[in-house]
């Protein structure tokens, strides 16, 4: 069937492939252990189901405002505020269906056809295919295992020249590298050198940070790059709310209304009722968030603990998200079951195959030689997952 030209250009989601892959195994009776998932296993707090569930009882049932409903935008404005120091009004704010669209927003208000779009490679794979969505070309700034997988000022300063824009993402899907306030200062003074470059910062995983660590942002540390800068941000990871599609972005007015402009003719505006709840999400507790949080140190430290008993396997120890990305290259070339494993794409089959145990091949964020894991699984769940790729490691050869 002949389809616009546009869709040979983007390949479907590989990790939605590999979900899919590993759920079907299931189906089947096969017992998998799920490292490849990209969203928290706990649900989404008790408070915020029974707002939504008060708001559907109370006829929130309608279209809202493209932008999103008032309150909640004035909520997301005070959020920014409290905890951010981004001086953001409720008008600089739009609602969204996800993230993912944000994204997606601002790059089809930003960008003309062949515009260069940098993305700091392992990359949320998304953002490559929504870059050729919008008919730009997305260039590809290696980092390196030995920096964290961070972007450095170096690299950028290589690059940056013409650029429409840099897409950051910390703590950062695939690799869970935290920026610290001095690199991102680093990175900020190459960009004030490039004044036609905008700044898409993707801070979805913003709470996720540990040993201490603290979320940071370039828009706070320099007041000046918003005026070229997108904040991402959304209430699928914070608060375990994949399945509501909820997002938001917050930038300069005149983007935000193109943002809202575009909104208006393709989802119209984000669940109503899923809305009402997110203001209780922002204005009630945090202590979910926090449980959720301390949990998930303790499941990263498991996960380290038990890769680093894995011959020929090194792995950094990021200070975010809910991944790691260890290097597995040192299987490549090695034979599991008499047949040679060539790199992390057939390792993450092999792995599925043959020890039921669900990843992401490396190449699946554009760097080979890597796995993503997920501990967004229970204790339990993790010690089977390692117990798993110990008898895998012990049978190659
Ligand atoms: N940004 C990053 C880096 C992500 O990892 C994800 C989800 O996996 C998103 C954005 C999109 O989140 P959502 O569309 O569920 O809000």
């Amino acid at each position: 069937m002949e389809l616009a030209r546009r869709i040979d250009r983007i390949e479907p989601s590989p990790t939605l492939a590999m979900s899919a892959r590993a759920r079907a195994l299931t189906q089947q009776g096969v017992d998998v252990v799920d490292l490849g998932v990209g969203e928290p296993d706990f649900d989404t707090p008790e408070p915020i189901k029974e707002a939504a569930v008060r708001a559907l009882r109370d006829g929130r049932t309608k279209y809202t405002a493209s932008a999103g409903i008032p309150e909640l935008r004035e909520a997301i404005a005070q959020k920014l505020r409290r905890e951010n120091g981004l001086p953001y009004a409720r008008e600089d704010v739009l609602v969204t269906v996800g993230a993912k669209h944000a994204v997606y927003l601002a790059l089809q208000a930003l960008c003309n056809p062949g515009d260069r779009v940098l993305l700091p490679a392992p990359y949320w794979v998304s953002y490559a295919e929504q870059v050729r969505l919008v008919d730009a070309e997305p260039v590809f700034l290696p980092t390196r295992e030995e920096d964290g997988f961070k972007l450095t000022p170096e690299t950028l300063a290589a690059h940056v020249a013409g650029a429409r824009a840099l897409i950051l993402n910390s703590p950062n899907n695939p690799t869970g590298a935290v920026y610290t306030p001095q690199e991102l200062g680093a990175l900020g003074e190459v960009l004030d050198r490039e004044p036609g470059c905008w700044l898409l910062s993707d801070e979805i995983y913003e709470p996720f940070v540990y040993d201490g660590a603290r979320h940071a942002s370039l828009l706070a540390l320099r007041p000046e790059l918003r005026e070229r800068a997108v904040l991402i941000h959304g209430f699928s990871k914070t608060y375990a709310m994949t399945g509501w599609r909820l997002g938001y972005a917050a930038g300069p007015r005149p983007l935000v209304a193109a943002m809202v402009n575009l909104q208006s003719h393709s989802t119209s505006n984000a669940t109503s009722f899923a809305q009402v709840a997110a203001v209780e999400a922002l204005q009630g507790s945090q202590r979910p968030v926090e449980e959720m949080v301390r949990v998930f140190q303790q499941r990263r430290d498991l996960l380290l603990s038990g890769l680093a008993r894995l011959p020929g396997l090194r792995c950094t120890r990021p200070a975010g998200a809910f991944y790691l990305f260890p290097n597995v290259s040192g299987v490549f070339g090695r034979s599991y079951r008499g047949e040679v494993v060539h790199g992390s794409q057939d390792l993450a089959e092999r792995l599925l195959d043959g020890v039921a145990t669900a990843t992401v091949p490396g190449t699946a964020f554009g760097t080979e030689g890597y796995l993503r894991l997920s501990y967004a699984a229970s204790t339990e769940r993790l010690e089977e997952g390692l117990h798993r790729l110990n008898a895998f490691w012990e049978e190659t050869e």
